[in-house]
């Protein structure tokens, strides 16, 4: 079976801010799941159509989806309070802990680790979407490149050499990939507990209109359907890492060394130094201006220049990233002339 393959215009379509969707899973009972992986069954045999962690819950889903989560301790479980239809992968001694009218896959492995079997099994059986495989006749692209299946080039884009692009991933018009970079790659994530099971990878990397990716860059796709994601015109110089699911908006700049950890989130118009590295989970507001060999551990508001490890914000900077002075909750900046206001609590264009 294999499910399939989606256009970049239908994932976009997805999502109502430009970024893409998530590829879908083809929904399948508990039961088809619990045969195959040797896991026990108890509840509702419901067909999940996605993955969750229980921090990723949300009650009004609007797209109405059915998601299969995990429980590993009790004292997560006011996360499932007031769900149904879920399916949760869970040991037995936590099963008292899983309200009723939801389905329950039990193992005695670590839960997490069994939800990711499960979403290896879904991979393997081909349940996820993919991409639809393209090359644009006006793509540049270099023989010794390395392009898997499920891989869209478009209009003027150029791949150069030794350059490898993995399945799912969308390199939009006018892209440009140097020598050696690695587009798609699983990354490392492992699992908790003995730390030794690699993550699973089932979803792509997004690479905006107009985007750069220096030589030796490494983008690793995303886990569990989802982009990792670089906005238009975002240039990555070399060597830089990008995680699993990070995400950076249009007009941002990272340069040599720099590491953007998985889920990190960077707004438009971020300039992140050489060897900086921007944790997992962390945001970056946009216009921001992160110091060389920076390590930014908690989340940066818009505007700020932040440097030092931990790195903190020690000014404020216009977009053109000379630094501002604030009189009277207002500035200007000397060099461009852009107005600026500070208002609850954040740095905002007039
Ligand atoms: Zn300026």
């Amino acid at each position: 079976m294999s499910q399939r393959a989606v256009t970049p215009s239908e994932l976009i379509s997805r999502e109502s801010s430009g970024s893409p969707g998530r590829f879908r899973l083809h929904p399948e009972r508990a039961s088809f799941y619990s045969s195959r992986l040797g896991l026990g069954h108890t509840g509702p045999d419901i067909a999940f159509d996605c993955f969750r962690p229980l921090s990723g819950l949300d009650a009004t889903d609007r797209e109405g989806r059915r998601p299969i989560t995990y429980l590993t301790a009790r004292r997560f479980a006011a996360a499932l309070a007031g769900f149904r239809g879920l399916t949760v992968v869970t040991t037995p001694e936590l099963l008292p802990f899983v309200p009723p009218e939801n389905g329950v896959l039990l193992t005695n492995d670590l839960p997490r680790n069994s939800y990711y079997s499960v979403l290896e099994a879904a991979h393997a059986l081909g349940l996820f979407e993919r991409l639809e495989t393209h090359i644009s006749s006006t793509a540049k692209v270099a023989t010794s490149a390395v392009i898997f299946q499920d891989v869209f080039v478009s209009d003027h884009a150029e791949i150069e050499a030794g350059a490898v692009l993995y399945p799912n991933t969308y390199i939009g018009p006018g892209v440009s990939v140097k020598p050696n970079a690695v587009i798609g790659g699983d990354g490392f994530e492992a699992t908790s507990g003995d730390g030794r099971h690699i993550v699973p990878r089932v979803g792509g990397v997004w690479l905006a209109e107009g985007a750069r990716v220096g030589s030796c860059t490494c983008i690793d796709k995303g886990v569990v359907g989802d982009f990792t994601e670089v906005g238009s015109h975002t240039f990555l110089d070399n060597l830089v890492h990008f995680g699993h699911c990070a995400r950076a908006g249009r007009f941002c700049s990272i340069i040599a060394g720099a590491g953007i950890h998985g889920s990190a989130t960077l707004e438009d118009g971020v300039w992140v130094g050489p060897s900086a590295q921007v944790n997992q989970n962390i945001r970056v507001g946009a216009h921001s201006y992160i110091g060389t060999g920076a390590v930014v551990t908690r989340d940066i508001e818009a505007y700020s220049l932040a440097y030092g490890s931990p790195a903190k914000p020690w000014a404020r900077v216009c977009e053109c990233r000379n630094k501002l002075s604030f009189e009277a909750d207002q500035a200007a900046c000397d060099i461009c002339g852009k107005e600026y206001v500070f208002r609850n609590g954040r740095v905002q264009r007039r």
